[in-house]
């Protein structure tokens, strides 16, 4: 049969985003919640499931996924409620996971996408839910020694987990990366999470269907298919590019829509393949847990969370373009982590003026911090250091090549700025006196450039100026101008 003929067609992709929230207990119980640890050390008899045992729940944990939800624009229940969600495997011995069905803790909100081509994109967040996650189970021991049967690991049992599910508003796999590597930045900016890939504190779950329009202009629409348990960006970005490829080509070459399913990644074959068909909600059999009482969350609380929010990066971001001058992008790098953006709001409380202070660190503050793979707050120059270089530079006491060799000498050695160029010679000449004497000379020596100059060759300005600063150290070049240019004149 011959293949059908694709006239048109739009990618559909929402996200469901598992967030592991850095409290210090677990979601519904004291036992230590963390990464590592000998396995089974950080459970207890909650984790472990054993009769009689009643949940507690964390408060800390609904107020980081709160916070969360607030920086994601969301509405916040002010009654909530928790639901068993039926589970029946060794990761989760109680046999059902405590999870939010039809009351999530946070819903309806918005993020606002900032694509690589600095085109605004928004992306609608249907809902933000809390849940437990579920421990580790091994099918080969660690070590890689053969077992004939499975081990089980329940430290990660009961982590509090953060469920977040975006509409299906990404048409693009980059997009999709993207808004995982900002929504990283976010949990780890807001400091409910380190939002570790690696180890799993991050789990992406692209939902991805196609728009087909066909040759006589019906719309296809391919069933959803999900891809579990992505945990890089890059790999999220292949991994959906991948599925809309093979939606694609296997309603091309069948005709076959698909069917609603589970996909994994692996990774060696650069390929997605089929887990299993999808469960519908009946099949968890959601029911409210008689154990736990409902949360309300009243206006005090509400603006207790809020205020340990404070202000968000994309406020931050508005605020140095609209108020600072800085350029977008120049924004949004300093605004881009917390720490970034509060290191550069100190050297300017320390009196450096915005947008020099801004290019300082984005040149020699990033190059430093490069170098020393550290962030820029633990280089080892101090705020007050970056605001007399910028006053420095301001008062054209040195010129702007010299502010780098200060700086790499200031990491070797804390010293003030201003006493180490003076040793160093690179004080910048800004006394008339010594400018004018080394005017005087060049006119004695050079009678030629000096006529010319007066014929009206307004163009031997440049070289005339280049002969002065040559003359002399340090001369500070905007003077030496100016002077000579009130000589010529005159
Ligand atoms: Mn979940």
């Amino acid at each position: 049969m011959a293949e059908r003929k694709v006239v048109s067609y739009k990618v559909l992709v929402g996200m469901e985003i598992h967030v592991q929230l850095s409290t210090k207990s677990k979601m519904f119980t004291g036992a230590a919640n963390g990464f590592g640890g000998e396995p089974n050390s950080q459970v207890d008899e909650q984790v472990l499931g054993l009769p009689g045992v009643l949940p507690v729940m964390n408060k800390k944990a609904v107020e980081y996924a709160i916070r969360v939800g607030l920086a994601l624009n969301c509405q916040i229940a002010k009654r909530t409620k928790w639901d068993r969600k039926s589970y029946y495997y060794p990761d989760l011995p109680k046999n059902y996971q405590i999870s939010q069905y039809d009351l999530p803790l946070c819903f309806a909100g918005n993020f606002e996408l900032i694509k690589r081509d600095g085109e605004k994109k928004t992306i609608r967040i249907r809902r933000a839910h809390l849940e437990e996650d579920a421990g580790k189970l091994m099918h080969e021991a660690p070590g890689g020694y053969a077992i004939d049967h499975s081990i089980v690991d329940l430290n990660r049992a009961g982590t509090p987990l953060l469920e977040i599910v975006t509409e299906p508003d990404f048409s693009a796999a980059d997009e999709v990366a993207q808004f995982g590597q900002e929504l990283q930045k976010l949990v780890q900016f807001l400091g409910v999470s380190d939002g570790q890939m690696q180890m799993g504190q991050m789990r992406f779950e692209p939902n991805i269907n196609l728009h087909i329009t066909d040759e006589v202009g019906q719309v296809q629409k391919t069933a959803i298919t999900e891809i579990k348990n992505l945990n890089s960006f890059s790999v999220l970005e292949r991994a959906t590019s991948y599925e809309v490829q093979r939606q694609l080509t296997a309603w091309q070459k069948t005709g076959s829509l698909g069917r609603k399913s589970t996909y994994g990644w692996d990774e060696a074959s650069g390929q997605t393949f089929l887990q299993r068909e999808k469960e519908d909600a009946d099949d968890y059999r959601y029911f409210p847990d008689p154990d736990l009482v409902p949360v309300e969350v009243d206006e005090a609380w509400l603006a207790e969370i809020k205020s340990q929010v404070g202000e968000l990066p994309a406020a931050r971001r508005k605020r140095y373009v609209d108020a600072l001058g800085l350029s977008p992008i120049d924004a949004a790098t300093l605004a881009g982590d917390r720490e970034t953006g509060d290191f550069y709001e100190a050297v300017i409380a320390a009196g450096g003026e915005p947008k020099r202070v801004s290019n300082l660190l984005l040149s020699h503050g990033r190059r430093l911090a490069n170098i020393q793979s550290k962030p820029l707050a633990e280089i080892g120059i101090s705020p007050a250091r970056f605001a007399q270089i910028a006053k420095l530079l301001e008062d054209q006491k040195i010129a702007a090549g010299t502010a780098g060799v200060l700086l790499d000498k200031l990491v070797q050695a804390d010293q003030p700025p201003e006493a180490l160029a003076a040793e160093l010679g690179l004080m910048q000449v800004s006394d008339s006196g010594a400018i004018d004497t080394a005017i005087d000379a060049l006119i004695a020596a050079n009678p030629k450039a000096l006529s010319d100059f007066k014929c009206g060759k307004q163009s031997a300005m440049g070289s005339l100026i280049g002969m002065v600063m040559k003359s002399a150290k340090g001369l500070n070049p905007k003077m030496v101008g100016d002077r000579l240019r009130e000589r010529l004149s005159g």
